[in-house]
Order: structure tokens, then sequence, then C-alpha cells
């Protein structure tokens, strides 16, 4: 792979759509990296190239299998991604791709997922491929980024992607929509409250794993994973027929690891045999035109002149109280379809 990466590369003005996707198909790690940045530019002329390239890639993509893990920061989302890559690339002869979705890190100037420093083993694997969340962006723009860099790491060979995501809220239902498999990493003894996890998290969950089983931790964990157990039992059962299970682990001394995988190798046997898998991905695509369409039209109706211009004057008389925001927004919707 190395050699590959050493092809002389273009100026980024002179490559083709065609060019990406050649490099990528053969495993090209700069270019690949180079056309995620086209994906997460806002310059018109890098999205077209994007939008070219992805529709290449995608009869390539879909061979893989996708995971969110998610967890409040410091519950070792990191640690654990280390651990569970490299045992799927060293036991299961995996290629990884980790991706992180970060709602914060426009506000905390740099990502604070998928650091390099913080994946030290993965970070120098030639079957890994790290990529931080993009540093700017609403976290829609961040999440659709993220689904197409999705497909174009599948074209290049990854079969498991591993996407990490802070559990704080709106980006795991983001995340949720882009993956096969939801993991949810918690803590034993820290309560639900502490880790910001809301219900509705664990609802969406297909494992919760207890990470930190070690050293005096482990009566701990073992009591959590018996805590959780009971709680799951309390959820409505998934439409997939799949029955969220829990595990301890621990990510730094590498115990339990397999264990997990077992949970999610098992989950997929059981959605391709029921037909639910591919089911799900069928769901998330039409989510996903919804999603597309809804931005598309978003963005057609704030960009139009005559709108700029209304919007000044209603925004002004819905704030003084002399018009109400719901015949305003009827009066801009009028005049835009005009
Ligand atoms: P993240 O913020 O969720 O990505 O968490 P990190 O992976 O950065 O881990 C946060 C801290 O917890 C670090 O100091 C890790 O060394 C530690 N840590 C992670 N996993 C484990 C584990 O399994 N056991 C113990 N004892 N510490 C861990």
């Amino acid at each position: 792979m190395k050699n590959i990466n050493k092809i002389t590369l273009k100026t980024k003005k002179s490559l083709t759509a065609k060019d990406y996707f050649d490099g990528i198909k053969k495993g090209n790690r700069a270019l690949l990296s180079k056309a995620i940045t086209l994906i997460e530019s806002s310059n018109l002329k890098h999205q077209e190239i994007a939008e070219e390239l992805i529709e290449l890639c995608l009869p390539l993509s879909g061979n893989s299998v996708r995971i969110g893990i998610t967890g409040v920061p410091g519950v070792g989302k990191s640690t654990f991604i280390e651990a569970l890559g490299s045992y799927l690339i060293e036991e299961k002869g995996k290629q990884i791709a980790v991706l992180a979705i970060d709602p914060s890190s426009k506000k905390s100037h740099g990502s604070i997922l998928g650091d390099k420093t913080r994946m030290n083993k993965l970070s120098v694997n030639d079957k890994a491929f790290i990529r931080p969340s993009p540093s700017s962006g609403t976290l829609g723009g961040v999440a659709k980024a993220t689904r197409e860099t999705t497909i174009l790491c599948e074209a290049a060979g990854y079969d498991t992607i591993l996407i990490e995501t802070v559990g704080v809220g709106q980006s795991e239902i983001e995340v949720k929509s882009m993956v096969d498999f939801f993991l949810l990493l918690m803590l034993a003894g820290a309560g639900d409250e502490l880790q910001g996890i809301k219900r509705g998290i664990m609802e969406i969950a297909d494992a919760v794993v207890i990470n930190k089983a070690d050293s005096d931790n482990i009566d701990n964990a073992k009591m959590a994973v018996r805590e959780y157990k009971n709680a799951m039992h309390l959820f409505p059962a998934n439409d997939n027929g799949w029955i969220p299970k829990v595990e301890s682990c621990s990510a730094i001394e590498d115990k339990n690891i397999n264990k997990v995988w077992d949970i999610i190798e098992s989950f997929t046997n059981h959605t391709i045999v029921n037909n639910s898998f591919s089911e799900n991905r069928r769901k998330q695509s039409k989510f996903w035109l919804e999603h597309a369409i809804n931005t598309s039209l978003m963005n057609l109706f704030y960009a139009d002149e005559q709108i700029k211009n209304q919007l000044i004057d209603l925004e002004k008389s819905v704030s003084e109280g002399e018009t109400s925001p719901f015949k305003a927004a009827k009066e801009l919707i009028a005049s835009f379809k005009s």
C-alpha cells in the first residue's frame, strides 16, 4: 500500500473524479483523504467533483458492517476502538475505517474525536484508516459528510466502518441512521444522569457495553451488566427481532473485546437471515433522500434574493408583534413559489 501512496499527486485542481476513483480503488490513502476533504468542502467545484466521485464509488460500496459507537467523553471510546480495531485486523483479517462525528468540535476549535494521537496502534496500521470529525459545519452537514465518507471508504476496501460519536444527544440519532449496529459504551457505578445518557439513546442501542471492567471495578461492572439487562427488558422489542445485549469489557486490558465482536457478528447473522439488515439500509437511504431534499430546499429558499429582502422586513414585523410567525412564513413560501 505504501508504494501506491507514493504515486505522484497532481494538484487538487487538475484531478478529476475518475482520478480520485482510480486511486481510491487501488487503496491510495492519500487520495482517499483528499477526496474526503472535497466532501467536507463548501466550495461548489469541490462539491461537484465529490458528487461525481460518490456516484462512481456507490456500486463498490455497501459491503461492510457499519458500527456506531457512542458514550460520554472519558468512557473509553478511543481506547475501545483501538482495542476492537486491532483485534479485528489481527484476528479476523479485517480492514478498518474509523470516522468521527463530533458536534462540539466547532466550539472546541478542533476535533476531540478520532484524534490520531489517541489511537496510537491503529493510526500506524496499514489496515486502518482514521479520519477525525470535520472541524466545521452543522451537525447535519457533518453527518452527511460522514455518510458519504463511508461510501468512499467502502469503495477503498474497508470492510468494517467504526463511526464514533460523543453521547450527548442529537448526534446519536444521525449516527443511528447511517449504521447497521449501534453500540453504547457505559461505565459502572456512574449513574445514567451523570453519564448524560438519555433514555432515548438506550432505546436505540443494539448493545450496551460496560467498559473499564478491570482491577477493583470488576464487581461493579458485573452488577451494572445485571442492572442494564433488567432495564433493557422494559423496552419494546425491536422490529428486527433483535434483543439488545449487555456485556462488559476492559478496553485497556483487551478483555472481552472478542465477546463484543461476537455480539456484533450474531447481530449481523440474525438480521441478514431475516432480511432486516438490507431493509434497514433501504430505510436509511430513504431517510437520507428526504434529508437531502429538505436541506437543498432550505438552501434554495434562503439563497433567494427576493426572500432575503422580504425576510428582513417580515422578521422585524414578527418581532414587533405586527405579524404572526405563521402568516409571515406562509407569505414567504407563497412568494418563493411564485
Ligand atoms: P473517550 O473520551 O471516550 O474516547 O475515552 P478515552 O479512550 O480517551 O479514555 C479515557 C480515559 O479512560 C483514558 O485515561 C483511558 O486510559 C481510560 N480507559 C479507557 N478504557 C479503559 C479501561 O478499559 N479500563 C480503565 N481502567 N481505563 C480505561
